[in-house]
């Protein structure tokens, strides 16, 4: 979705000589900017925070600086790397995406908008911010940042219906100026996450506030409702062997797809070893995911000796000196790392 606009208006002005003076400059994916270094910012700040992004993104580039030591890695390793930041098929993504990258583009960040949005895990927002920030060429975002912004400056509905989308797709659109680029992209990023908060809404200091059709408006709730997520009861079993901890990987298309973790007991799966138990024990944690909260109790059971398993699951007994090297849910690998 090309920007098709022709003269820059009053709002993208606005932005950009805000941006200029108060945009987060700092944020490292702003520094010594590359296709590559603003695909895997994106990529991250995908449902998740800037703060919490920051200490992974730094970790990531330091061990991947660019396409060609990214080309080489496996998928285990991304996923290693992303332990602790969640929503796990976005490392699967970036790993599919890099060998699409190396095996039809010769190891270069593709340069058109079209290439780009056809690679996993990058939809039509990212894709245009990649073509904004790394590129400089105007295509239109619309993450949740910049929705809340222009739909409060329009007065428009942000219900994520399909029509409410339509309509600020092309309201963003309209706005995306054929100048500056660069810092109208992120300003209006930064202006959605610091200035125009979601419950209360910084109007005062905002440089939209004269053409803005909310500003002054929005209501302050009191104390926001928040939402109760749904509670799951996992059971692990966790077979040790001194330091070696039998682990599966999990593949289903749901939370931790992708990961190592113990074998969780269901119906499909009743228990398995009944032999050669030296010793027992049970911890329990909770933890918390954005939509689920998870009340976790894992059965540890030391054996002997590594042994077989009859499955069709993949597993595979894994040292706890190379815990690293392996994708783990977090609260799974302090658990272990405290055995
Ligand atoms: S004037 Fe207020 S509501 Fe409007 S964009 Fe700015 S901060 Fe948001």
């Amino acid at each position: 979705m090309k920007n098709n606009c022709d003269k820059d208006s009053q709002f993208s002005k606005q932005i950009v000589q805000w941006y200029i003076k108060n945009g987060r400059s700092n944020l490292p994916w702003r520094k010594n900017i590359t296709a590559y270094k603003v695909w895997i910012s994106e990529i991250m700040l995908q449902q998740t925070q800037v703060k919490t992004v920051i200490p992974f993104f730094k970790k990531f580039v330091s061990r991947y600086p660019n396409l060609k030591s990214l080309s080489i890695a496996n998928e285990e390793e991304i996923l290693a790397l992303w332990t602790g930041l969640g929503f796990y098929r976005r490392a699967i993504n970036i790993y599919k995406a890099k060998e699409i990258i190396l095996t039809d583009f010769k190891n270069r960040f593709p340069k058109s908008f079209d290439d780009i949005v056809r690679l996993p895990g990058i939809g039509e927002s990212t894709a245009g911010a990649i073509m904004s920030i790394a590129y400089q060429i105007p295509y239109p975002i619309l993450d949740a940042n910049v929705k809340k912004v222009i739909s409060r400056y329009e007065s428009v509905e942000n219900d994520s219906t399909n029509t409410s989308n339509k309509k600020l797709w092309a309201l963003s659109s309209k706005h995306t100026p054929s100048k500056n680029i660069f810092s109208y992209t992120q300003g209006i990023m930064d202006l959605g996450a610091t200035v125009c908060h979601n419950s209360k809404p910084n109007c005062g200091i905002c440089p939209l506030q004269e053409g803005c059709k909310s500003a002054f408006k929005i209501k302050v709730s009191k104390k926001e409702t928040k939402k109760q997520n749904p509670t799951k009861k996992i059971n692990y079993v966790l077979a040790r062997s001194n330091d070696s901890f039998l682990l599966f990987k999990k593949l289903e298309e749901s939370f931790w797809e992708g990961l190592w973790t113990p074998l969780e007991l269901d119906s499909y799966h009743p228990f398995p070893w009944k032999d050669g138990i030296k010793t027992q024990e049970e911890i329990a944690v909770k933890h918390k995911l954005s939509h689920l909260n998870l009340d976790i109790k894992i059965k540890i059971y030391s054996f002997e000796k590594a042994f077989k398993v009859k499955t069709n699951k993949k597993y595979k007994w894994v040292n706890k000196s190379n815990i690293d090297k392996y994708g783990m849910p977090k609260p799974i690998k302090s658990i272990i790392e405290k055995l």
